[in-house]
């Protein structure tokens, strides 16, 4: 690789995918396209999300509630529609996912059938640094099961100076909780630093010390290689408006493995997970489809699904396989220009082991070279006290932006390091 302009283009020119970025509306600054990085917060819009969800509401309009049933595109069809796509994304088979509810929402379904504290065997093993909504999640439930959060939930630390959970700590401490441990939840990918853990391995240790295992996979579902199957992972759940470009407050999914989807699996029920070819015979004891369906309570929102629909046809057409191998070379990219930096002044706290994010940390004036990178386009994210993210994705962004944005950042740091010196 080599660190120039004309390097970039050449690896855009290449780029298979490059003609996915017109598949999106991206955001302009003055009538420029901004630099948007910003996938792993809100993924950008589809073009054909609007048409998609037009054709709902000319649905709704035309046939009223007949448009469940009736016509070209059924909207009882609309959840299996997601399927398809959705378990080449999460590496799973299409009846152990679910598309329902917001993430927060499907955490606490997900506890109330596998969080099941029995005798000693009650603790909950979480990062310490987990996202704030999956802490109060956990916390709550057990509170609501009249229990003492502090005594059931062991955080793990991050190494004080390089910020990475070690797959060896992860490991040994599954051990050494051993069999009083119920359930291990964590982030695949931990939205702060951008560290991508060791899923497998830690389903693994968990299963051998016989507890279960669930993952938030927010920032992983779109954005790596996932093998939830295979892996034996127990349950997993996820948002869709992040790498997946559901829109702001998207349909969210979830993943139960086959092996839990039996009737005596306690779950809250709702009418929408009953025995599909049954539910319209509005018998009052709950049966369950025998399928992650069965974890669904209402009447889905079909807008959302449609919105989701969009953004899925688009990784459909462009192929997961090529977006995972696009997204290892940027990240190879990514490296070598991050290597070429002085890096005195900042230093990356994103492991090797990651996927499109990056999380750099800025001992001083890092909201000021924040402010600088949006003044010159670029859309990233600020962490206080002192972290910017930023998150180039397949689908959109080109190996250029990631080159300029480097450049931006060397010009900014430069900029202030002289004016500090002064
Ligand atoms: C984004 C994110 C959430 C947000 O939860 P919502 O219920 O969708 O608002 C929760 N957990 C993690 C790890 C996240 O990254």
């Amino acid at each position: 690789m080599e660190n120039t302009k004309a390097y970039a283009k050449h690896l855009d020119e290449k780029d298979p995918l490059a003609s996915f970025r017109h598949a999106f509306l991206i955001p302009e600054h003055n009538g420029i396209s901004r630099t948007y990085f910003l996938g792993n917060s809100l993924g950008l819009q589809p073009r054909k999300t609007s048409a998609y969800i037009q054709r709902v509401l000319q649905q709704w309009q035309d046939e009223g509630v007949e448009s469940f049933f009736k016509g070209e595109n059924p909207w009882l069809n609309a959840h299996d529609e997601l399927l398809t796509t959705m378990a080449v994304i999460a590496g799973a088979e299409k009846e152990e996912i679910t598309i329902m509810n917001q993430l927060t929402v499907n955490i606490h379904l997900m506890l109330v059938s596998f969080y099941r504290p029995v005798g000693s065997r009650r603790k909950i093993l979480m990062e310490a640094k987990a996202f704030p909504s999956d802490q109060y999640a956990v916390r709550s439930y057990i509170q609501h099961l009249g229990m003492n959060p502090d005594e059931i939930i062991v955080e793990l630390e991050s190494d004080q100076l390089s910020q990475v959970l070690e797959q060896e700590k992860i490991i040994q401490s599954i051990q050494q909780i051993g069999d009083e441990l119920a359930l291990v939840f964590m982030g695949g990918i931990n939205y702060y630093n951008g560290q991508l853990l060791p899923m497998k391995e830690i389903t693994e240790a968990a299963h051998q010390a016989g507890a279960l295992v669930g993952f938030d996979l927010a920032h992983a579902m779109g954005n790596v290689s996932l093998s939830l199957h295979d892996w034996h992972v127990d349950f997993a759940c996820w948002c869709s408006y992040k790498y997946l470009n559901g829109g702001p407050g998207a349909v969210a999914g979830a993943f139960i493995h086959k092996k839990h989807h039996g009737p005596d699996v306690t779950r809250l029920a709702g009418w929408w997970g009953y025995k599909r070819n049954e539910r319209f015979l509005m018998e009052s004891r709950f049966v369950p489809e025998r399928d992650a369906s069965s974890w669904q309570l209402s009447t889905p929102s079909i807008l959302l699904y449609a919105s989701l629909k969009a953004s899925l046809d688009i990784v459909h057409d462009a192929d997961w396989e090529k977006m995972l191998a696009k997204q290892t070379l940027m990240k190879q990219w990514i490296q070598f220009l991050l290597d070429q930096q002085e890096q005195n002044y900042f230093s990356c706290i994103t492991p090797d082991s990651r996927g499109c994010q990056i999380s750099l940390l800025f001992p001083q004036n890092g909201k000021k070279v924040y402010d600088g990178l949006f003044d010159k386009g670029f859309m990233v994210d600020w962490r206080e006290p002192n972290v910017i993210r930023f998150a180039p994705v397949p689908l959109y962004n080109s190996y250029s932006e990631i080159w300029n944005f480097f450049e931006a950042l060397k010009t900014l740091t430069k900029e202030l390091s002289s004016h500090h010196t002064d």
